[in-house]
């Protein structure tokens, strides 16, 4: 198996070349276990992708917040995956709920640009998670296993695949699940994933947590055994993303 722990940061609309700058600079500083142990992947919005490319120590890497579903093209205001490989941006997340909920992006949609992207050669964090009240109604795993089928009927290789599961209701509200909480839906997913894919995907995909984390909480999230790392918001601007990070021992 041995999934290697995963902690990315999600910077989403946030910072100035000033504060990026800063951030860079508290991560180069940072003393952090080796990338054998934790594989770091931070996420600042496309503009400042190059700042960071050419400014972040080597053993962390980037990713983008999006990219479009096909080829570039007449799409005024996207960024294609082409272009994020030529820049040697390796990653991308893809089906945050911030998209899905503000902008319409259905999982059928999120499932063809995580194929796209694959095809490209891009590794991708996919984010899937259900809703307060898709939680309350008992429909959690319905939830979460029709978005993850949503992505399962367009790929083949889940190989550079990192699945996100970050429940809309914990994503920047302080509001984070329980370490329980967590594990159990992980489980449930890495059971949907050997009935439906195989269960060699199921053993080696890493599950991560994403929704209010932050330096308190991560230690007790880490040590569930189906919790893989974790997808940083508003804590991975702040010094104790790297906390954060020195979870992953
Ligand atoms: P949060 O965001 O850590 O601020 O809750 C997580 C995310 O949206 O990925």
């Amino acid at each position: 198996m041995g999934r290697k722990f995963f902690v990315g940061g999600n910077w989403k609309c946030n910072g100035n070349t000033e504060e990026v700058k800063k951030i860079v600079a508290s991560l180069n500083a940072a003393q952090v276990p080796s990338q054998d142990v934790v594989e770091v992947v931070v996420s600042p919005p496309y503009v400042f992708l190059p700042l960071v490319k050419e400014s972040l120590r080597s053993d962390f890497h980037i990713a983008a917040q999006n990219c479009w579903v096909k080829k570039g093209g007449a799409y005024t205001g996207e960024v294609s995956a082409e272009m994020l490989v030529d820049l040697n941006v390796p990653w991308v997340i893809l089906g945050h709920s911030e998209r899905r909920a503000l902008l319409n992006e259905s999982s059928e949609f999120v499932g063809d640009k995580v194929a796209y992207a694959l095809s490209k050669g891009l590794k991708v964090i996919a984010c899937i998670g259900e809703t307060l009240e898709q939680r309350e109604a008992g429909t959690t795993v319905d939830v979460v296993a029709s978005q993850t089928k949503a992505i399962a009927e367009k790929i083949s290789d889940w190989t550079n695949v990192v699945l996100a599961y970050e429940p809309v209701w914990a994503i920047g509200t302080g509001k984070v699940a329980s370490p329980a909480q967590a594990q159990e839906v992980h489980v449930e997913l890495r059971k949907w994933l050997k009935a439906n894919v195989n269960a060699d995907v199921a053993a080696s995909t890493r599950i991560i947590y994403g929704g209010s984390v932050n330096g308190g909480n991560c230690k007790d999230l880490a040590s569930q055994p189906d919790i893989d790392g974790f997808l940083v918001g508003g804590a991975s601007l702040k010094p104790e993303f790297i906390d954060i990070i020195k979870s992953a021992e």
